[in-house]
């Protein structure tokens, strides 16, 4: 890598809990033993951010921001600088975060699910409950990383942890095969990547629902491999259940996977799920109301909760995209410099756009640089 002279003041974003974004000035940290600092590259928004904290500090226990952090928890970077040590990744390396750094030793740990660690005292969310990726450096654990291929970009590193990571674990965990109409509930990025992993795994037809008409258009236009990503995109309606029975030969879908987290969108889901079928839910948040005879036990359906995803699981599912040729950064509408932070997260918070960017140098259109 070229010589790099690492500075000592950097930008960085806060999200303050008034609908705005404040950038500040800050020192560059200092890596200490087993950590490494990165230069960012890309540092995508989620959901959770302005559910959770952009309009109000909402959020409580794992999802309770510590006013005054960094924000951002789906960083991709480069590492300028590993402290002593380390004992796999080096300066130079392109390395994907996961963005939760656990105890390392509590159970949920042990397996990789460093998400739901039990330590009180050690479970710290990059851009929650400690500095994220909406700055140019960030401090990270060496055994948070993962090692982002050389065919993948920045762009689309930073979607494989929060974004990807969690449909791929959510998918596997209902299996999906090439017998499959699969449903997907809730076109926001969950909802576009759960239907392009899905399509990548086989399934031989895929319906989406989604009540936004922005969302709507940008999941009609969405291709992959020459091939229009969804089979049909419906707009959300009380006859969704006919209609999707009637597109799947009168039985409704083998799979569903539900992204909206909204109420009616949940019964939906479940009731055009196929007799013997499974349901993911994956949407953050609200509540459904369910009819457990007719909706669930009479038809023998498997329903499922998955939060997030483990770090061995995401190291397989970064050999995949790159065995399928699938790039996350596909689902990325706008792309923003740090300096415009604030029309990244505005923009977001509108619910009309795809996956929204903060990037630096290569990864940003030379029109921003
Ligand atoms: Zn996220
Ligand atoms: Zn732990």
């Amino acid at each position: 890598m070229p010589h790099f002279t690492i500075p000592e003041k950097m930008l960085c974003a806060v999200l303050p809990g008034d609908h705005s974004a404040r950038l500040e000035t800050r020192a560059v940290p200092t890596p200490g033993h087993g950590e490494v600092l990165l230069r960012m590259k890309a540092s995508t928004i989620c959901g959770s951010d302005i559910r959770c904290i952009y309009h109000e500090h909402l959020g409580k226990g794992p999802e309770g921001y510590q006013p005054g952090m960094i924000a951002g928890h789906e960083p991709c970077g480069q590492i300028v600088q590993a402290g002593p040590g380390c004992r796999r990744f080096k300066t130079g390396d392109r390395v994907i975060v996961y963005h939760i750094s656990g105890c390392g030793v509590c159970n949920d740990c042990r397996r990789g699910y460093m998400i739901s660690c039990t330590s009180e005292k050690y479970r710290r969310a990059y851009g929650w409950q400690r500095d994220g990726g909406m700055a140019e450096f960030l401090l990270a654990e060496e055994k948070d990383l993962l090692a982002l291929p050389d065919s993948l970009s920045y762009a689309d590193g930073a979607q494989v942890a929060c974004g990807f990571g969690t449909v791929y674990e959510g998918l596997e965990k209902i299996g999906i095969s090439g017998n499959d109409a699969v449903l997907v509930t809730g076109l926001g990025p969950v909802g576009l990547a759960a239907a392009a992993l899905a399509r990548k795994l086989g399934a031989r037809q895929i319906i989406g629902i989604e009540a936004l008409s922005e969302r709507i258009a940008i999941a009609q236009d969405l291709r992959l491999d020459g091939k229009p990503l969804f089979d049909h995109v419906l707009p959300a309606d009380a006859e969704n259940v006919a209609q999707i029975r009637a597109l799947t030969g009168g039985n409704g879908t083998e799979r569903t996977v539900e992204c909206s987290a909204n109420a009616a969108a949940r019964n939906t889901a479940i009731r055009a799920t196929r007799k013997w079928g499974k349901m993911v839910m994956l949407g953050e948040g609200g509540t459904m109301a369910l009819n457990p005879s007719p909706d669930m036990l009479h038809d023998q359906k498997t329903l499922v909760g998955s939060w997030v995803t483990s770090t061995w699981k995401m190291e397989e599912l970064v050999e995949r995209l790159v065995h399928w040729d699938l790039h996350p950064a596909m689902l990325i509408t706008h792309r923003f410099p740090l300096e415009k932070a604030a029309e990244a997260y505005a923009l977001m918070a509108t619910g009309k756009c795809g996956k929204v960017a903060v990037c630096f140098d290569e990864e940003l259109p030379a029109a921003n640089a």
